[in-house]
């Protein structure tokens, strides 16, 4: 596929996450639908389209579908903010999903738990390329601006010190998860789940029906237990903004040197 061939939606669930993005689009148009507004446009040279799903799975599945259908996007990333499900995942960190699961799908005896009904699947794979570039892309933003971009004072206030980039299973459900109780029924049931967010799952759905590869990065705001940071929208101006708008910048400047979409 030609890099001019290629458009990419670019989904975030929450005003914060998408922070920066629309400003630097060369030729924003919006349209609305359904509620969304999608800016098309290019993001670094890029063929883009970025919109805000609004939080929870029925939300985005409706934006994906619509970002595939209506705009004819051929890749879709998804930037956000997510609780983290282990120790070793900490506030400050960031993961990249190589699969996601819907921890609350539970359609048995008819079906398997945690598989979504006549798809013989559970755990939906993102793209390997592009999850790949998104890890690259987080690491280099870590490595390159993250100093200089979040200060000190914001660093202190959240207890970030040296933030690592993970990649593994992501876990998607209709819940804010924010008690020990909660954590440990996902945790029991799905050891694997790196982290808990509202809608990975549910673009990940989306895309593979729609044959659309996929990836998603989160960064994480709080433990998905009682002691979740006090004030979750400060989190998201002063860490989770700063986040997503540097990697999705990092994630385009290497889209451009990468041979796999230009071959
Ligand atoms: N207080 C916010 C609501 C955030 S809902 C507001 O008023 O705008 C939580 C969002 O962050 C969802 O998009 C979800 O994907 C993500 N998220 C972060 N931490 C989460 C957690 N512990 N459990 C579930 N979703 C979480």
């Amino acid at each position: 596929m030609s890099p001019q061939k290629i458009k990419i939606g670019v989904i975030s669930a929450l005003r914060e996450e998408q922070a920066g993005l629309i400003e630097v689009m060369q030729d924003p148009v919006t349209l609305k639908r359904g509620m969304r507004n999608y800016v098309s446009g290019r993001l670094w040279g890029i063929e883009s389209v970025c919109v805000l799903s609004r939080i929870g799975k029925v939300a985005v599945a409706a934006t994906t579908a619509t970002l595939i259908e209506s705009f004819g996007v051929t890749h879709i990333i998804f930037t956000g903010v997510a609780g983290a499900t282990v120790k070793a995942v900490r506030i400050g960190d960031i993961v990249v999903a190589n699969q996601l699961v819907q921890h609350d799908m539970n359609a048995s005896p008819l079906f398997p738990r945690f598989e979504v009904p006549l798809t013989g699947l559970s755990h939906f794979y993102s793209d390997k390329a592009l999850s790949t570039l998104l890890s690259q892309a987080a690491s280099q933003f870590i490595h390159q601006e993250f100093l200089e971009t979040i200060s000190e004072a914001s660093r202190q206030e959240f207890f970030i010190d040296r933030p690592v980039v993970h990649e593994g299973l992501i876990a998607s459900g209709d819940q804010f998860i924010s008690t020990a109780l909660e954590l440990n029924q996902i945790n029991d049931n799905l050891p694997d789940v790196l982290a808990v967010e509202m809608e990975g799952a549910a673009a990940a759905q989306v895309c593979f029906e729609f044959g659309i590869p996929f990836a998603i990065v989160r960064t994480i705001s709080d433990n998905a237990n009682e002691d979740s940071p006090v004030d979750f929208v400060k989190f998201l101006e002063k860490i989770a903004a700063c986040y997503a708008y540097g990697i999705v910048r990092q994630f385009y400047s290497l889209l451009k040197e990468e041979k796999l979409l230009s071959a």
